[in-house]
């Protein structure tokens, strides 16, 4: 059973920009610290991931040579979306195309890879970008956590802002809604009218449906080590029994620790150091790949047969 790994390159501006703070408009920037430290743990695991990568950073001329690294050094690439806006499941269809399309570019001449996988900005997807993707040629989209937790994760991201409820508006299908908790946890195909694309969920625990991802792993590990590991095992193995190839989700804040990012005190496990979070996620990481043939979600989807279908309505 295959799994795999991804890691969504969500910068230190587009965190700023979802939570509403001001200041996200100079794109502050910590792919020159985080970057480094993805390279370091892949290679330590020796597992190439698929990482998503957010057009506006690739635009940026002086992340050319870092972003190349990771496609130099075997991974995947994904689009995360240009502008990292997690209301994208609000655009028209042309702005949809236009997004997609920008980011496309940016990506594909920053790294030299054409992304055929793509991951919306807080887990944000419509009828209207899957039917993009698909008529762009995209093999899949990634885009749900399958869990019922989303709006306590919305409360929670959300309890340090003073958004007008215009702002509030936009964001309040951010990380879900409690009905997500019924999406497959399995990959699947989309049926769509021009073609199908698949679905890789970010998988959650099976049949309890709640996250299982790096970032949840390390904030349990914040009550205890041992529970957080036990959680991530005890996962594992459902997967296991249940016939799942996990799909993993990284962030760059499990690799960063509140000793070298500021302004981001609202995210959880920012009290932790850098190199703490690197170690954890580094052994959680290996609880994976020592247990399952891990890589990227291309090869994960390469791996699977023919998937059951899904309309989309
Ligand atoms: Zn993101």
């Amino acid at each position: 059973m295959k799994a795999s790994l991804s890691l969504d390159l969500d910068n230190l501006w587009s965190y700023l920009k979802t939570h509403g703070d001001a200041g996200w408009e100079g794109y502050p920037s910590y792919l020159e610290t985080v970057i480094p430290h993805i390279l370091t743990i892949t290679d330590s695991i020796q597992t190439a991931i698929t990482v998503f990568i957010v057009g506006q950073d690739a635009a940026f001329e002086k992340n050319t040579e870092l972003l190349a690294a990771l496609a130099v050094a075997g991974h995947e690439i994904g689009n995360h979306s240009f502008r990292h806006e997690p209301w994208m499941n609000t655009y028209t269809p042309a702005e949809v195309a236009d997004e997609l399309k920008a980011a496309h570019e940016a990506i594909s001449n920053s790294t030299g890879h054409e992304p055929i996988g793509f991951r919306g900005p807080g887990f944000s997807s419509s009828p209207s970008v899957l039917d993009t993707l698909a008529a762009t040629g995209y093999t899949y989209d990634a885009s749900t956590l399958p869990t019922w937790i989303g709006p306590l994760a919305r409360r929670y991201y959300f309890r340090s802002t003073n958004l007008t409820p215009a702002e509030a508006g936009l964001r309040s299908s951010l990380f879900g809604s409690v009905r997500d908790g019924f999406l497959p946890n399995t990959p699947y195909e989309w049926e769509l009218d021009d073609g199908d694309i698949a679905e890789i969920p970010v998988t959650t625990m099976p049949l309890a449906r709640v996250p299982i991802h790096i970032s949840y792993l390390l904030y349990l590990s914040g009550h205890s080590t041992a529970l957080a590991e036990w959680y991530f095992r005890l996962a594992l193995r459902a997967c296991r029994v249940r016939g799942t190839g996990p799909s993993i989700l990284i962030h760059p804040l499990d690799l960063l620790g509140g000793d070298e990012v500021d302004q981001l005190e609202f995210f959880p496990g920012m009290d932790m150091t850098g190199s703490v979070k690197r170690e954890r996620t580094t052994r959680y990481l290996q609880l994976l790949t020592s247990r399952f043939d891990t890589g990227t979600m291309a090869e994960q989807l390469a791996s699977l047969g023919t998937l059951k279908r899904r309309p989309t309505a």
